[in-house]
């Protein structure tokens, strides 16, 4: 019984990834309550594995993104490394509990290895700490953690053992178009959002120098976290940590980089340019379910000072025997028991070899710039944002002298709406500086040229009807 729900989840799973290409890369969305109403069975009794595996292939199939294939180009999304993905399911047989080197030796010995690569591949100290953890907003909070205790120590403090009581507050300096994971960590480590300070933007995104040096002369003896960006979600600007880092160094602030796919470019000799200076920052924050292409959900976070970070997770009981001569990934982690995720980048990384990632990081900013200038140039589109990396925007323009901005919007939206209908491509929208626009992302290791034609075809035949539906 075990091997025929094995065997039957196994077929479905190969039968699914050779299907990529010829299926949908969104559906129809059917909306909640059909899917409430396949999923939510009664649990009056237990039913056999078999066919526990085949009705949830059934229910779940029509409520599945394509986000697995080569065709999905919405938010920031990675598709599974085949290596990543086999690793993964490994994991899963081998069913470790990755707290500790004494409750999984082989995972933990694992991580530390994947620590030195990512470094390597990252071009991050060697001498840092790093934790894998669950995605970039949970190494966020990881960094963080790292951040407050050092900050605070300055003034006295052991916020480990005393909180947040009785402390000045910390505050957060950061560019106004940061990711919204920022805010979380922020609001969970309990800083309060209240003290995240938005400093303007220049035209390309990038922090500007002199709104930092201001911000930090203001109350100059107040400790501060400056938060740096590799990568916006909507434009990959990535923010000048050459001129920002020595800044912040001056006035004693801690520098954190959210790099959650931006970091990647320092595998690439044509985009590594764009992180110089990145290495002076005191942590790090990037994802591997993004463009490592490994699976959900894998994040890593790496501290310059190591003991900062110890001191911040580190947590014994009497039952928790450290290990002398191996690395307790307890030390650095937020969580207590724990998936061994170290084997899927583990995998992927081995897949690729350090020629390989960059290989994927320049297909991947050549299949984005490829995208914006074909479907940039149809008819009734416009590039909003040419790729610096591997994400860019366009619009879609309403008709008519009439046409307002709002018009245009509605109209975007409706062709982000009618792309996704036709099953072959699909990108997902946004509000940037005020305007709706098509986001355009490629992460995917499995995006090919094919794919590439395949959705700019889409986008025209969407454009060509709508035309003809307005003008009868
Ligand atoms: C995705 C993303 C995050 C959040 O990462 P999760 O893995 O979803 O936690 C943070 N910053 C940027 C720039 C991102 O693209």
């Amino acid at each position: 019984m075990a091997r025929d729900a094995l065997e039957l989840a196994f077929r479905h799973a190969i039968g699914y990834l050779d299907g990529l290409d010829g299926s949908p890369a969104a559906r129809v969305d059917l909306g909640p309550e059909l899917l409430r109403k396949r999923l939510a069975k009664s649990l009056c009794e237990g039913v056999a594995p078999p066919q526990v595996v085949r009705e949830l292939i059934d229910d779940a199939q029509k409520g599945l993104l394509g986000s697995a294939g080569g065709r999905f180009f919405g938010w920031v999304r990675g598709g599974c490394l085949t290596a990543a993905l086999a690793a993964d399911w490994l994991n899963s047989v081998w069913d470790q509990n990755a707290a500790l080197y004494t409750t999984a030796p082989a995972a933990a010995i694992v991580e530390e290895v994947v620590g030195e690569w990512l470094k390597e591949v990252l071009h991050i100290s060697a001498r840092a700490s790093f934790a894998l953890v669950t995605g970039c907003q949970m190494a966020h909070v990881t960094c963080l953690a790292a951040a407050r205790h050092a900050l605070l120590a300055e003034h006295g403090q052991d916020v480990e053992r005393d909180g947040l009581f009785d402390v000045p507050p910390l505050r957060i300096l950061s560019s106004e178009e940061r990711h919204a994971s920022l805010d979380r960590a922020v609001r969970l480590l309990g800083l309060g959002s209240r003290h995240i300070v938005d400093l303007a933007v220049d035209r390309d995104g990038r922090l500007s120098q002199a709104a930092l040096e201001r911000a930090l002369q203001d109350n100059g003896k107040q400790p501060s976290i400056v938060v740096l960006r590799a990568g916006d979600v909507n434009t990959g600007a990535f923010d000048d940590f050459r001129a920002l880092v020595p800044v912040a160094q001056r006035y004693g602030a801690w520098v954190h980089l959210d790099g959650a796919f931006g970091l990647w470019v320092a595998s690439s000799t044509r985009y590594r340019d764009l992180l110089e200076g990145a290495d002076g920052a005191d942590s790090w924050a990037a994802d591997g379910h993004k463009w490592l292409n490994v699976p959900y959900d894998c994040g890593y976070a790496f501290v310059a000072k190591a003991e900062a970070h110890r001191a911040s997770m580190s947590h014994r009981a009497p039952y928790v025997t450290p290990s002398l001569h191996a690395r307790d990934e307890i030390d650095w982690n937020p969580e207590w028991s724990r998936r061994a995720r170290g084997f899927g980048t583990y995998a992927a990384l081995r897949q690729l070899g350090l020629p390989g990632i960059a290989e994927l990081v320049e297909r991947c900013c050549g299949h984005a710039e490829s995208l914006v200038a074909q479907i940039g140039a149809l008819e009734g589109a416009e590039i909003v944002w040419k790729p610096v990396i591997n994400q860019g925007m366009v619009r879609f323009l309403a008709h008519g002298a009439h046409a307002t901005g709002t018009a245009d919007d509605r109209w975007t939206e409706e062709v982000i709406r009618r792309i996704a209908l036709t099953g072959e491509a699909f990108f997902s929208g946004t509000t940037w500086r005020g305007r709706r626009v098509m986001r355009i992302s490629v992460c995917n290791w499995q995006t090919g040229e094919n794919d590439v034609s395949r959705a700019v075809r889409a986008v025209a035949s969407v454009l060509a009807n709508l035309e003809s539906e307005v003008k009868p």
